[in-house]
């Protein structure tokens, strides 16, 4: 097996058949020292997915051949590489789907050059440490063992309810989370559809870990779901 990564670096394959967003994202990428292949069809993208071995795939959802939800299903049904999704604007469903399809994360079109790293640089951070269970973010501290979270040092008393929230956000850092992911594994498969529970606990949760002057920590991408600020890669 030949080592791609000695003629580069992170192996990024973007499947786009807009050939101006794709030509613009290999030159960034090219420029910030990411290997890139870039397919403008489905079937080829497909292919290259198991050639080119990639760590990252950023994947249009509207591709000629073939939907870019299928083409995410075919990926995951045989790997964990982290897949970014390219949506037009105003295409809430397309990204809820796609994310809870698989999905790592999103990207409106037109999107910044900063904005695109970024994403990228959370999804890889992200397969290589989703196992931890203390975690460090800023000025909060999870002890997802002790069950205990902590604000600048000091002990925030979260309900059951308010910690699994952050527990999930803080796991996906950086990341979308859907309203369907938090719901369903915080009250279960039956509850998907009750988004003002969300609503309600997040509110909790924001004020408990609110810090005057501060960013608040979770995002609200509205109709899709929440995010907690990635303070490394602000
Ligand atoms: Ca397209």
């Amino acid at each position: 097996m030949s080592d791609t990564r000695a003629l580069g670096g992170t192996r990024v394959l973007v499947i786009e058949d807009e050939k101006s967003v794709s030509d613009f994202l290999v030159s960034t990428l090219k420029a910030h020292q990411y290997a890139v292949r870039a397919e403008p069809t489905a079937t080829a993208g497909l292919q290259a997915a198991v050639d080119f071995r990639p760590e990252v795939v950023i994947l249009d959802l509207g591709l000629p051949d073939m939907s870019g939800l299928a083409v995410l299903e075919k990926i995951r049904s045989w790997s964990k590489v982290s897949v970014i999704v390219l949506t037009a604007s105003g295409s809430d469903q397309d990204k809820v789907e796609a994310l809870d399809s698989g999905a790592d994360d999103y990207l409106t079109k037109p999107f910044s050059v900063p904005e695109l790293l970024a994403r990228i640089r959370v999804a890889l951070r992200h397969s290589a440490s989703k196992d931890d269970t203390r975690i460090t973010h800023g000025r909060i501290e999870i002890d997802l063992d002790g069950h205990r979270v902590f604000l600048d040092k000091r002990p925030i008393k979260l309900t059951a309810t308010e910690f699994d929230i952050l527990r999930i956000l803080l796991k996906n850092s950086g990341k979308v989370v859907t309203h369907r992911t938090l719901l369903k594994e915080v009250w279960g498969p039956n509850s998907v559809e009750h988004t003002q529970y969300l609503r309600v606990y997040v509110g909790y949760l924001r004020k408990k870990l609110a810090v005057p002057g501060a960013a608040d920590l979770i995002v609200t991408e509205p109709g899709i779901g929440y995010r907690l600020l990635d303070v490394t890669s602000d």
